[in-house]
């Protein structure tokens, strides 16, 4: 396996960010947060981004169907835990827009961004 070359956000105070919740590894920025989407199976509930970092795709032979998108799932590049999928394409809906993520917040852990800050699991909010 290649060395890793993972991204890390700047550490601001007030700047939340979403971590992977097996690894830590940074995921997103709650500036790159779009929607909560109540409509994953087994209630699941799954945060919209418009961008996310750290991730690699299955790539298009495994594209599937997510009602009327093509999507992509998307792995943790540290860990290779799958956090969610990415939009590809759609047929006619726009509730999401190409290019967005959707990861289930219970994947995700949120951190304060501050040393010996908070961390807290995304879907219950309790600490960690
Ligand atoms: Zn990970």
């Amino acid at each position: 396996m290649g060395r890793l070359f993972l991204i890390q956000f700047d550490q601001t105070p007030d700047a939340f960010l979403y971590l992977c919740a097996i690894c830590e590894t940074h995921i997103a920025s709650w500036k790159e947060y779009a929607f909560a989407y109540h409509g994953l199976p087994n209630d699941t509930i799954g945060a919209i981004f418009h961008k996310i970092v750290n991730v690699y795709g299955d790539g298009p032979e495994q594209h599937h169907k997510f009602g009327d998108y093509t999507v992509e799932d998307v792995h943790c590049n540290k860990c290779g835990n799958l956090l969610g999928f990415k939009f590809i394409d759609n047929a006619n809906d726009n509730q999401f827009r190409v290019g967005d993520f959707c990861l289930p917040l219970k994947k995700l852990l949120i951190w304060d961004g501050e040393d010996g800050g908070e961390m807290m699991d995304a879907d219950t909010g309790d600490p960690v």
